[in-house]
Parts: C-alpha cells; structure tokens; sequence
C-alpha cells in the first residue's frame, strides 16, 4: 500500500484515506493557495499499526522520500543547525475528533537547531520560546507526562522574574526554562528528550496514531457513533511562524457567518502569536478589519483566498491561516459546521448568488435540521434563571413539576399536570413515567443513556448528564447549585441547548413551524426579527423545490380526524395508516367485552351491530377531514385481550369477591374469557388478521361501517377515498378470504345505495414470510403497505417493547448496533425483504402501489432506502410529514 500523500497528490474526495484536515489541504494546495509544503500519512497506515501494533516499515521509508522531497525543494533539512527545517505533526481523522491527540508543533528543534533557528529569524527570543514550546507540547502528548508539571515550572520562572505574562519572559529565562523541562522529561521518563529530529518526528506519528484508542476517543466516537476502526490521517505540515514579531501573526475565519449565513468575511486575529494562542485567549484578538488597516497586502491575499475558497466548495467554509513577517499561509480549511437555521439560510444564499443550483440547497440542508426548527421553542424574550446546563439529549421545550417516579407522574397527570421525570437515571422501570411526562431530566448519562435513547425514541425532550444535579428521592428533594427544589415545583428544560430553568418559562410554536402549518404568511408574522423572517423564506423555499422534484408522496399516520386535519395542514398527501383500535377503547370496551362473551352466534351479531354506528361515525369524521385524499384504514390488530381487562387484577378482584361471597357472574365468565384469551406472545399470537378470522363479524363489521360512510359521504356530495387495509397477512390464503367477505359487503352496500363501491383492498407487508411470497400476495391485493416496524421485529427477533430499554445501550456500546433498527432501518436485514417484496409484488402486478407505514417512513435515512427501494409513499407522524418531503425530495434531486 502506498501511505504516504504528498499535498501535491491528494484531493477533498479523500477523506477517508487522509483524513478531513488532509483531503483539505491537499485541496488547497490543489487550487493553488499558499499552504506550506508536507504530506499526509494515511488512516491506512494507522490501521495498519492498530493490526500490528507496531508501524509499518514500508511507512518509515516513504516518509524519508517525502521529506527529502520537501528538504530538497525548499534547501532546509529538518533539524539542521544552520536553517532548520521544522514540522508539525497534526492529527486528522475522518470525522473531526476532540479527545485525540491534538498536534505537536515545532518538530526538529534541539540543542543545536534552536541556535540555528535564532541565527537565521535573527531572534533568539523567538527560537528558545519555539523549543520551550516543542517540549511542553512533546512532553504532554507524546511522552504522556502531566502538563500540570510543565505550566507550573513556567508559572515559577515568571514569578522569579516578575512577568505578568508569557511574553515578558526573555531569551535566558526561556533558555532556562529549556532546562528546566529537560529535567522534567528525564525524571518522568527515565529519559533525555530525545534530540535526534527524525526521532521526534517518528515519535510524533506513533502517537497520534496510538491517540485513536485512548479512552476518551473511544467515549467521544461511541457518542457521536462514529465507528472505532476507521484510524486517524497524520500530517506532517512544514512550520510557518506567526509569533516572529508584529509583521506576524494568526488567525481563523469563516467565508460567511456561521449562525446566520450572511455573506461577508469573519474572523479573529492575533498578532506575534502562534498556533492556539487566538482561540485559547491569551490575549484579545483583532478584527480582519483591524488586519486590514495593519498589513493591507496579507489582508488582499486572505481576502482572495476565501473567495476562491467559497467558489471552489461553493459553501461557507472556515479557515486557520498564519502570517510569517508578511506573507500568508493557509493551515487548514473545511466546509464549515452550521446551525440548523443557517443551513437553510445558506443554502438560498449561495442559489441567490448563483453559486449552486436548487436541486443542490436541499441538498445541504437535512431532515434532522429541519426537525431542530420545528420544535416548540421557549419565548426568547421572557425572563428565566438558569438552575444548570447540561447534555442536550432530546430536542424540544418543556415545562411542568418535578416528578421523582412513575407514581407522582401518574398521579400528577391524571390529575391534569404537565410533569417533568427527574431520575438519577432511567431504566426500563421508569418507562410509564417517561411516556406522560412533557419532558425527562437525568443527572447521570450521555447521549446514548437509556434516558436518551428512549427520549429521543419517543419523540419527547430530555437533558441528560446534569451532575450538578443532586436527586434524592427519598427526601423527595433535587438539590441543584444550592437550590433545593421538592416534587410538585416548577421546572422548565430545553433539550436542544441542555438548559435547565427553575420555574415557568412561556413555549410558542416556532415560526417555522407556524410555517409548515399555516402558511409563508403565518411564518413570517410569528417571525420577530429579519434573520427569522429570512429563514422562514427560506425553509419555504428549499421545501417547495422537495415537493417539486420528489417522486415519493408523503402521506401521514392518524387515527383520529383531528390528527388527519394536522396532517393534511403539513402537506400529508393522504393517510397511509389509520390505526381502529383506539375506536375500540375507553366506553367503548363494553361493547368488546360483548362480543367476547357474547353466547352464541346471534347474541354476537348483536353486539356487533351496536357497535357499527359508532365506527361508521368514527370514519365519516375521517373521512372527511381527508376528503379526495387517499385514506387507508387498516383492520383491528392488536390481540383481542388487549381490549380486556389486566388478567391478574381481573383474578384478585373475582378471589376478593368470591371469598365475599359476592362474585359478580358477568366478572367470572370475563375471567374465564381473558383467562382464555392469555398469550404468553401476544406479538406472535392472535392477532391481525388471525384475529379476523378466528373472531367471524368482526372484520366485517369494520368493512361495513367503512362502505357506509362512503355511501354516506358520497350522497353528501364528497369524494371519500378509503382503502381497506389487512395486517399481518402471512399467506395469500389469509388475504383471499378476507378479500372475498370485504367484497361481499361493498357489493351489498354499494346496492342498496346504488352506487359502485369498488374500493382499494390492500394487505400490510409486515411478516418476512408475506416480503417472500409477495408475488402470491399480489394476487389478492390492491396494494402493499410495508410495516417495517413488525418486520423490524419479526426478522430480528427482537421484541420492540422489551429490548431497547433491556440490552440496546449494550449493543450499542460493542458495536452490534450503530443505531436501533426500530429508528433507521436495517437496510442490510429488513431492508432486503422489502425489495423481496417490492420485487415479487411488481412482478404480478407492475404497477402494484406501494408504500410504507412503519416509523422508518419518518426517518430520513430510510426515505432515501424507499426511494431506492422503487416505494411510491412513505407515511410518518404527522409532525414528521415535512421532514419526509425535505428527504423525499432530496433523495431524488
Ligand atoms: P486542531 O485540529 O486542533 O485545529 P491543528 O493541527 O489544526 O489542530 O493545529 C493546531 C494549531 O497549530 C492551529 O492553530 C494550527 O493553525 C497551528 N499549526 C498547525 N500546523 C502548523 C504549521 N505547520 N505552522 C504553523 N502553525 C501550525
Ligand atoms: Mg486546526
Ligand atoms: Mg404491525
């Protein structure tokens, strides 16, 4: 392998053989901006090393020919002692990574190069400032010695001297200082720092390749999921100085402004100062406009460098430059990190300005950051006290009482409260708690805790990690920064800044999503300064281009008409689900239990028939809100029991009553029913259509009050558009006597109404064994549904309601999962029995209409998996609804 990449050789496409910082400058040096000579070692070689634990000797060969190459070319030699050559030595990693070793600057320098050094800038102060600087840095990061050490011998030489600061220190101290440091590494090591250059710079490698597997690189990469064996890019980068006096200097800059994407130039400045000085506020740094009016001609070539820098990646791009006694150099560039807002904004901006076409803005925003502006927001202009900040780990606004268990936040929201968790941490246990609390606060945890994972999960905010945050629920008390707060107190949390505010802080929609819901002119009016009303524009822009060139339709998941109007105001083209089993709770449960218990076949159908007025007002309502919309009603689902009463509370009321000697009949025959009715699998047992077989009316009758409405809202001069949908068909067979009834009664209907009732009859793809004999399903079916979220679970194994509290956080920690399968699919698994499907359904019927209805319809990596997959729908929440049409619209641009 070859790995070693001069700048001259590589290029930005790179990044995963040279690293971000690698593939960058190869990129500028490319284009021809003036970045100093080097190379970069490749994520290969530290593979290579993680493999062997040990480097590869082919490596030590190819970096003596690139750094001949660039002795040789610029007529220094690394570490020589007339005019040295230095390096510095970068790690660069694909992603960008904090928690690995940084960068050691100044490589080459030693007893002998620092003189050379201070001979050829004519300044010696600078040359032993330089050494000085090589082994604080070489010392902490390479020799692994505690920097504690190295800054408390600086602080003590600036005492003795009596320096405020750093640069009030001379030539001698420095010298001195040398010495000093020199005798730290020889006690911690056990040796002399070493002074041979090709050593240091060797050494320098090796770390930083051994710095992708220190713990907190590990930490931060299961966090961000980023995978542990992509290895880390070196690069060897010849030194520029910008602390060689006050014609010198360094800085970094963005080509716009990060936050609001206004064009123009940003930045920060020092002057006589190298590396991290500007960032780590040493001393205050200037504006560019100040560089302007200190060296007018670095200024011009900055200047020019971002603009050509902004036309070659034709997006905002940051920068690190230093300037040696006048001239410029370029250290490191990249397409810069925005917000979510600036995206949309940017993106516009760069269409406006003719630098990219539309089809490419929705290409630089996300489904992710258009969620981030849809959240409820907390009113910026009122006043809040901060209690703590910490991870923000669930986007969202929330504000209720502080509840400590599942018990108070039961109680707390029957009663009507809107309630915050506050847990230590969370488990499984506290799941109930979590599902009616507005929000989840933990003090323990990261991003991938179960509080996190189930809070994002759910959709609901959360903050989590506040350590500062003491719970102690015994007392029923949460101590935060001297605060005492008891449950039943006032708390507001932001999960998308991690804030945590004692009492009531006011929640508005956002204006964007005033936007989505109603309309660019609602959107702006709630916008209260320019920047929002900007990028309300331009959310609007860029989604009215996804809808243009998107293939897929978006339709929404609800079951209520309420729900289908919010979708409907999202742009929901129709409904892909509507769930009946809620048609079947609350009041409604005594009839079910009439049914259940009903003696005989026409003791049945009466119970039966009590019940259709009510579904068939149930989808006129539905129906209507959807009017001339495509709307599918999917069959009852769920096991019949679950309509019934707790086994076990059923049990202890019918053995108190019956060692009363009051037990009530109808409870005893409803035990003996639930009793016979009790699944150890109820995923796996009598349910969908299983259900519609085994319980004869049933089906029908949810058949009948679906063909009625129809007739119902016809004669009232609508356009209904219901489609029948079957779930959990296996077999063609199931689907078939299904079909046979359902046509059966649309005819009858359709008779007596005089009118044709030839509705869509359809079957959910949902069982793996359905995905492969979809050709056969085909047969009976008007079209497919994919319900990714039970054939998640079927191809898994896994049950949906159990493991992700019970083992995910495991398998996300050693690698068997990135991310759970339930949120994005597993394209590689699930992913290819939907083209199974897909592919058998089209082959019966090539224009079967397909769609699909499980979560995965809502997530932006799975609507590009859709779109592939040849889908003509996704459906999702109803407040995923322009999430998918951003997506849906940008798979296919
Ligand atoms: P990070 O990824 O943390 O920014 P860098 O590798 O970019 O680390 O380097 C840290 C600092 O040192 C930056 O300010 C960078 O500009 C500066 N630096 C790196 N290499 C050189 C060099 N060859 N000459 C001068 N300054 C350098
Ligand atoms: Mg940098
Ligand atoms: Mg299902």
């Amino acid at each position: 392998a070859k790995y070693v990449y001069r700048f001259s050789e590589g290029g930005k496409d790179q990044k995963d053989l040279l690293g971000g910082k690698g593939a960058n400058l190869a990129e500028m040096a490319k284009i021809g901006l003036p970045v100093p000579p080097g190379f970069t070692i490749t994520t290969e070689a530290c593979r290579a090393y993680m493999r062997d634990g040990r480097v590869p000797a082919e490596l030590r060969v190819e970096v003596t020919m690139a750094l001949r190459e660039i002795e040789d070319n610029i007529g220094r030699r690394l570490g020589d002692f007339h005019e040295p050559l230095l390096v510095s030595v970068r790690s660069g990693a694909k992603f960008s990574m904090p928690g690995m070793m940084e960068t050691v600057l100044n490589v080459g320098l030693n007893d002998a190069s620092v003189k050379g050094l201070a001979e050829f800038s004519g300044d010696e102060r600078f040359a032993w400032d330089s050494y000085r600087r090589l082994i604080q840095m070489f010392g902490k990061t390479v020799l692994d010695i505690d920097g504690e050490l190295f800054s408390a011998a600086l602080d003590a030489k600036k005492a003795e001297v009596r320096a405020a600061t750093d640069v009030e220190l001379g030539a001698e101290d420095l010298k001195d200082l040398v010495g000093a440091f020199k005798e730290i590494v020889k006690e911690q090591c056990g040796r002399e720092f070493p002074q041979h250059p090709r050593e240091q710079l060797d050494m320098a490698i090796q770390a930083v390749f051994g710095s992708w597997n220190t713990e907190r690189a590990r930490l931060y990469r299961r966090r961000e999921r980023i995978p542990n064996d992509l290895g880390t890019a070196v690069n060897v980068v010849t030194m520029v100085f910008g602390n060689l006096g006050e014609t010198s200097g360094t800085g970094v800059a963005f080509t716009r402004d990060p936050s609001t994407g206004h064009s123009g130039v940003y930045g920060d400045y020092l002057p006589n100062a190298q590396g991290e000085d500007v960032v780590a506020g040493i001393r205050n740094t200037l504006s560019l406009a100040d560089l302007e009016e200190l060296d007018a001609k670095s200024y011009g070539e900055l200047m020019q460098a971002m603009r050509r820098l902004e036309t070659h990646y034709r997006d905002l791009c940051d920068i690190e430059f230093t300037i040696e006694r006048g001239k410029l150099w370029m250290l490191q560039t990249r397409v810069g990190k925005r917000t979510a807002g600036a995206a949309f904004r940017i993106a516009t901006q760069l269409v406006d300005e003719n630098l990219i076409t539309m089809d490419e803005a929705i290409g630089r925003t996300t489904g992710a950051q258009l969620t981030q502006l849809l959240f409820p927001q907390f009113d910026g202009g009122a006043e809040r006290t901060l209690l703590t900040k910490a991870m923000a780990a669930s986007p969202g606004a929330a504000v209720g009482e502080i509840v400590l268990d599942n018990a108070q936040a039961l109680e707390r929201t029957a009663a009507g409260a809107q309630v915050i968790l506050v847990r230590r941490e969370t488990n499984p246990d506290d799941l109930q708690g979590m599902i009616v609390a507005a929000g989840v606060l933990t003090a323990r945890g990261g991003k991938t805790s179960h509080a996190a994972v189930v809070a994002r999960g759910m959709g609901k905010c959360a903050v989590v990690g506040a350590e500062e945050l003491d719970v102690d629920r015994a007392a029923g008390e949460v101590r935060v920064n001297g605060t005492v707060l008891r449950a039943g107190d006032t708390i507001a949390i932001d999960g998308s800044t991690g804030e945590v505010f004692l009492g009531e802080v006011p929640v508005v929609d956002s204006p964007v999503m005033r936007y989505i819901s109603d309309g660019l002119q609602a959107g702006l009016e709630a916008a209260d300064d320019d920047a929002t009303r900007e990028l309300v524009e331009a959310v609007d822009r860029v989604l009215t281009h996804a809808d243009d060139v998107r293939r897929m339709r978006v339709r929404a998941n609800a079951d209520t008409a309420e729900d289908a109007r919010r979708a409907r105001e999202r742009g929901a083209e129709g409904i892909g689900l509507c769930r009946t089993e809620h048609q079947f709770l609350g009041d409604r449960r005594a009839y079910i239990e009439r049914v259940v218990l009903a003696e005989g076949e026409q003791a049945r159908q009466a119970a039966l028939a009590e019940l259709l007025p009510l579904q068939r007002a149930d989808f006129v309502e539905l129906l209507e809100a959807m009017d001339g919309l495509p709307t599918t009603i999917r069959l009852i689902d769920p096991p019949l029991h679950e309509f019934l009463p707790d086994l076990t509370d059923l049990s202890v009321k019918v053995a108190l009553a019956k060692a009363n000697g009051e037990a009530d009949e109808r409870d005893v025959k409803l035990l003996a029913a639930v009793r016979r009715m009790h699944e150890q699998n109820p995923m796996l047992g009598l349910r969908g259509v299983r259900l519609g077989l085994k319980v004869p009316g049933l089906f029908a009758l949810q058949i009948r009050a679906i063909a009625e409405a129809t007739v119902q809202l016809r004669e009232a001069g609508k356009d209904p558009r219901p489609e029948i949908m079957v779930p959990l068909v296996g077999s063609v067979r199931e689907l078939q006597i299904v079909r046979e009834e359902a046509e059966g009664i649309l005819a009858e209907v359709g008779r007596e109404a005089g009118t044709a009732l030839d509705l869509p009859i359809g079957c959910m793809i949902e069982l793996p064994r359905a995905a492969l004999t979809a050709h056969r399903i085909a047969e009976e079916a008007d079209f497919f549904s994919f319900g990714t979220n039970d054939l998640t679970q079927t191809t898994w194994g896994f049950s949906r309601d159990d493991v992700e509290g019970a083992f995910f956080a495991d398998y996300l920690e050693n690698g068997v999962l990135t991310i759970s399968p339930f949120e994005t699919l597993d394209a590689d698994g699930v992913g290819a029995l939907v083209r199974a499907g897909v592919e058998g359904g089209r082959k019966t019927k090539p224009r079967l209409h397909l769609g699909v209805c499980g979560e995965h319809g809502g997530d932006p990596e799975s609507i590009h998996f859709f779109h592939g997959a040849g889908l003509d729908y996704v459906s999702c929440s109803p407040f995923r609804v322009p999430i998918a049409r951003l997506e849906a619209g940008r798979a296919a641009a």
